[in-house]
């Protein structure tokens, strides 16, 4: 039995075939394509929205995001890679118009727009709340590292620094000895020097000075760590392990689990990112009340104030305690009851801890409770406290709204899975399966606008999926949703 055969690629075509044929109705590039056309470049802030009246022609801005658009859809993130396919694949073919951009004029493009790639990202967001794919109601909000492009070896913290100076002048001094010891030597025998010697004794004391220079910027600065090659990115924990980061950040609905907001910090914690990312998200829904939930490490006294400030109801668990009173094997502060109405603890013991003292840290008063004279006499003493006077306990003054939040977040204990559920599968998809792990380009608003990118990829395919090519496009046609059917 014959195989199937395919066409002869010497064939002469009768009718010669368009491209167009080449691309079915439902792939995605027909909507990247109306989606782009539809945006207004000169407002987003693209270069030669307009084209110049005079000179060489250049590459319609359009072209350029459609190409970059596609490309994060399908994972070419490389400017070199997104050349080569202009080359050879007929669905970037169809959308670019057969143009050949090379790879500096793709990268340059990037490099240039980034402000503008993040406003196309939230134009999509835009129609995504159009076409009612948002709940509004509530968001979950979660953080991811991203490497960033600058190796290990070329990062600095004062503490490293100090072990390598260290290090080098013991070398120094041993080389020092090594050199005195061949001078002695070469008043004895005349050529038995080894002039690499001097060569590698250079070559540390210029380390050495090169060394002092960073620990000498890091201490005027007061900055805990410079980075050669990106000096915006920062050591950080990522899984377990120390690396050269961005912090990435993502606020996502939950209704359909797309991404409202997106940002890139250079924190190495999540410790202030709650409020500014439900407010990022508030103002994409544009919506006038909103609840947020994140995990423990956005528990944070002054975000839940500021969120609640803004008409957020936040909602994050308190991080299981890992003070030294923990590690000592002594009550932690979760064994006090704190009772509003009187202003004082209930210890283990069953003794009250009124008010003791106040002080004022970084413009926020601190309240210690205590009550010394019942701590003598106390029984449980020894699991409570090693101190010599006894126990007390500090409140600070967002206490009492850290402990609604605990309240709220008891009445609906299926929050956190559906947190769980909802925000670490974009990231799972972004890094993992997209390997969009490591960031291309450098800085921080760079990479801000590469990671919108990132984001509006995802947020283009899990909207495909739902909805469909075609109806996408008829939403962009007609300016609503025709009837949306998630399918
Ligand atoms: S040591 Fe003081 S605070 Fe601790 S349980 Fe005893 S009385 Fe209460």
């Amino acid at each position: 039995m014959a195989y199937k055969a395919g066409v002869d690629r010497k064939q002469q075509m009768l009718f010669p075939e368009t491209v167009d044929e080449y691309v079915s109705g439902d792939n995605p590039v027909r909507f990247i394509d109306a989606f782009v056309a539809k945006l207004d470049m000169s407002k987003l802030g693209f270069e030669r929205a307009v084209p110049a009246r005079e000179g060489t022609p250049g590459y319609d801005p359009r072209d350029l995001l459609k190409l970059f658009i596609y490309g994060y859809l399908n994972r070419m993130r490389s400017s070199r890679r997104l050349e080569r396919e202009t080359h050879r694949n007929v669905e970037v073919i169809w959308l670019v118009g057969r143009l050949r951009p090379d790879h500096k004029t793709i990268a340059e493009f990037r490099r240039k727009h980034v402000k503008a790639l993040k406003q196309v990202s939230k134009e999509f967001v835009l129609l995504c709340r159009k076409l009612d794919l948002f709940s509004a109601q509530m968001v979950f909000v979660d953080g991811s590292k991203l490497r960033a492009v600058n190796s290990k070896d070329r990062n600095f913290t004062v503490p490293k620094l100090r072990v390598l100076l260290a290090r080098i002048e013991a070398n120094i001094e041993q080389y020092l000895a090594a050199v005195e010891a061949q001078d002695a030597q070469e008043k004895e025998q005349p050529g038995a020097t080894d002039p690499g010697l001097q060569e590698k004794l250079k070559a540390f004391q210029e380390r050495k000075q090169e060394y002092e220079g960073y620990l000498k910027h890091l201490q005027e600065s007061g900055e805990s760590q410079v980075s050669l090659t990106d000096a915006d990115s920062r050591l950080m924990k990522s899984q377990g392990d120390m690396k050269v980061c961005f912090n990435a950040q993502i606020a996502v609905d939950a209704k359909h689990h797309l991404i409202v907001a997106d940002d890139v910090t250079n924190e190495v914690n999540d410790e202030r990112q709650l409020a500014p990312m439900a407010m990022a998200a508030k103002e994409a829904l544009g919506v006038e009340a909103l609840e947020v939930a994140a995990d423990a490490g956005y528990h944070v006294g002054t975000q839940v104030v500021e969120c609640e400030a803004n008409g957020i109801t936040p909602y994050a668990p308190k991080p299981k305690s890992s003070s030294k009173n923990q590690a000592a094997g002594l009550y932690t502060k979760e064994a006090f009851t704190y009772s509003a109405e009187r202003d004082e603890y209930l210890c283990p013991a069953g003794q009250k801890l009124g008010l003791s003292t106040q002080t004022v840290v970084k413009g926020r008063k601190l309240s210690y409770y205590a009550n010394w004279p019942a701590c003598a006499g106390c029984p449980l003493r020894a699991q409570c406290t090693t101190s010599e006077q006894g126990r007390r306990i500090m409140r600070t003054p967002e206490e009492a709204r850290l402990e609604a939040m605990a309240d709220r977040l008891k009445e609906r204990p299926e929050l956190m899975l559906q947190r769980k559920s909802s925000v670490e599968h974009p990231f799972g998809t972004m890094k993992w399966t997209w390997d969009g792990y490591y960031f291309l380009m450098r800085g921080l608003n760079k990479v801000r606008g590469e990671f919108s990118l990132m984001t509006l990829a995802y947020n283009l395919r899990r909207v495909l999926s739902l909805l469909g090519v075609e109806c996408l496009l008829e939403a962009l046609r007609t300016g609503k949703m025709p009837v949306p059917q998630p399918i």
